[in-house]
């Protein structure tokens, strides 16, 4: 199962990889979670990435293709791969396209998460992650046990510096300009799947299950 996850910041792209990929053992290929991680660490790709992702821009397509194209050779993705994040601009799919042609691979099913823009922003605005191992949160639909500490390591909770407000605007804005072209680029090859993103974590799951066949 070779599956792409498209929708705007705060869609649950992120939620519903981590379910999908617990269950069919997949991994999660999430571009936003690696190329936090990197800035982070302070890598040169880290470095490069922060300023853009801070204030709500892309990071340049070569950049983002070489680390899917690195994730996607990694023997767990043999059997399939949930991308969550990725591709974001056309470039980037027509460069997955070809990277997975080449190894005789393709995609399966692209599943859009279709999401009010007043509940992107009411999820966006309360979501709280871990500063050591990325756990998310939300303030009021999933709080930690105890109040601006991560439940798995202890940590304090911050806000994502491109969850605020006005980033948040701006980011909504470049997946209008840059992203949602991509549905009609799927629906064309006949692999979309528009589901919509709201309600329970739980309920959204079953639907994404079964736009992808799977009972
Ligand atoms: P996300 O966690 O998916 O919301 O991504 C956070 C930020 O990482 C984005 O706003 C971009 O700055 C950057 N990013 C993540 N994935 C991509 C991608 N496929 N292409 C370009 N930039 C990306």
């Amino acid at each position: 199962m070779n599956v792409i996850l498209l929708g705007p910041p705060g869609a649950g792209k992120g939620t519903q990889a981590k379910k999908l990929s617990a269950e069919f053992g997949t991994p999660q290929i999430s571009t936003g979670d690696i190329l936090r991680d990197a800035a982070r660490r302070g890598t040169e790709l880290g470095k490069l990435a922060a300023p853009l992702m801070q204030s709500g821009q892309l990071v340049p397509d070569d950049l983002v293709v070489k680390i899917v194209e690195e994730c996607l050779r990694q023997p767990d993705a043999s059997r399939g791969f949930v991308l969550d994040g990725f591709p974001r601009t056309i470039p980037q799919a027509e460069a997955l396209d070809a990277a997975l042609a080449k190894a005789g691979r393709k995609i399966d099913a692209v599943v859009s998460l279709d999401v009010p823009e007043s509940t992107l922003i009411q999820r966006i605005s309360g979501r709280r992650s871990c500063a050591k191992d990325g756990s998310v949160y939300h303030l009021n639909e999933n709080p930690p046990r105890q109040a601006g500490i991560c439940d798995k390591c202890s940590s304090p909770l911050i806000q994502r510096e491109d969850d605020q407000e006005d980033k948040v605007r701006e980011r909504l804005a470049v997946y209008a300009r840059q992203t949602a072209p991509l549905k009609d680029f799927y629906a064309k090859r006949g692999l979309l799947r528009s589901i919509e993103g709201v309600g329970s974590p739980e309920g959204v799951y079953l639907d994404v299950k079964k736009a992808l066949g799977k009972p």
